[in-house]
């Protein structure tokens, strides 16, 4: 997933951020937020549905959003970051009940690492995630993880590096949201570096390929199997009642994640359009801040059908893969999502440009 991502000087630390959100997962930078929780702050969207939304600055590395659903008698959580030690204290604050499922919207460490902490603190519960995440965890996923661990304080130096040059990645002077967002990267990475090295996964104990409905109290909780966008194991979970919607990393913002090899650019607007139909009012994104409209979702959808479309177009003219990322132009979506700003710019660059081609190309036609 990591061999095309750009040919600017910032490649090799740029390939290694990437391997941090889309294989390993990045997190906690410790910046305040009411109620007082490192990193997050909660908002309380309906009665006993609270997120804990991430307010690092857009960069590259994350941690990913969660949501407590309070039930009559016990709670359900949505994705165990890598914050999970903070998260649970935070929800200790709300509700003494215990936390009977926790569901994994994908095989991501941002979203499974904190298992192991949800499990210690709660040893009743139940994992509910994508039978596919059995394989991957101790396979791919191990992998990665590993090369995480080997390359992220390097990288982690030399944004600290180029913070000290008054530079930016790609050697030009270093604007202040660059300054933000590098030091924002630094302190995940440490907090990355603290938490993931040595926690064991915890594998789901229900697999769910297909859709399941958790009823508690008078609480109906789905989740659905949308289909397949940012990995071959996207869940999300729906709450009909409320019209809230978790989306797991299928949503994320300022820009989607793309993986090369992960990702599934073709079936993605499919899946969204899937996510669309149930009209949701809120969307809690795996990363991101709340939606408060279908909007942005839209647009996603849009970018997606468009880099299918344009790819496909491209193999028909009979270009190869390379001649094929020169043609697709997406210049106007680039501006669309990243405007004037120069790190969300270098996100679109990376996680969508390189990377959304060579998955509407499709993994056997890259090699
Ligand atoms: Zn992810």
């Amino acid at each position: 997933m990591t061999q095309h991502l750009c040919s600017r000087p910032v490649r090799p630390l740029a390939a290694r951020l990437l391997l941090a959100c889309l294989c390993a997962g990045g997190l906690t930078a410790a910046r305040a937020g009411p109620p007082a929780a490192p990193g997050f702050r909660i908002e309380t969207l309906a009665p006993g549905v609270h997120a804990a939304v991430r307010t690092d600055p857009p960069g590259l590395m994350v941690d990913a959003n969660c949501l407590f659903i309070v039930n009559d008698a016990d709670v359900v959580v949505v994705d165990a970051p890598e914050a999970s030690a903070e998260l649970i204290a935070a929800l200790r604050t709300i509700t003494d009940k215990p936390v009977s499922y926790l569901v994994n919207t994908h095989w991501h460490d941002d979203h499974v690492i904190g298992n192991a902490a949800w499990r210690a603190a709660y040893p009743g519960l139940r994992f509910i995630a994508h039978p596919s995440l059995r394989d991957y965890l101790p396979g791919t996923g191990a992998k990665n993880r590993a090369g995480m661990i080997a390359g992220a304080p390097q990288a982690a130096a030399q944004m600290q590096a180029q913070l000290d040059q008054g530079k930016n990645l790609a050697g030009e002077p270093i604007s202040a949201e660059e300054r933000t967002s590098y030091a924002s990267d630094i302190a995940l990475v440490a907090h990355y570096m603290k938490v993931v090295p040595g926690t064991p996964d915890v594998l789901p104990d229900l697999g769910a390929a297909g859709d399941l409905v958790l009823q508690r109290g008078q609480r109906r909780i789905e989740i659905r199997r949308a289909g397949r966008g940012h990995t071959e194991s996207d869940l999300v979970v729906w709450l009909p009642q409320e019209r809230i919607l978790a989306s797991g990393d299928l949503v994320v913002w300022p820009v989607p994640l793309v993986g090369g090899e992960q990702s599934h650019v073709n079936d993605w607007s499919a899946s969204l359009d899937a996510l669309l139909a149930l009209n949701p009012a809120r969307i809690v994104p795996g990363h991101g801040p709340v939606q408060q409209d279908q909007a942005y979702l839209r647009q996603l959808r849009d970018l997606f059908a468009d880099i299918s479309r344009q790819t496909a177009d491209a193999r028909r003219r009979g270009l190869d893969l390379a001649a094929a990322r020169k043609a697709v132009n997406l210049d106007d979506w680039r501006r669309r999502f990243a405007g004037d700003s120069p790190v969300r710019n270098a996100m679109f660059r990376m996680y969508v440009v390189g990377p959304g081609v060579q998955s509407a190309w499709g993994v056997e036609g890259a090699k």
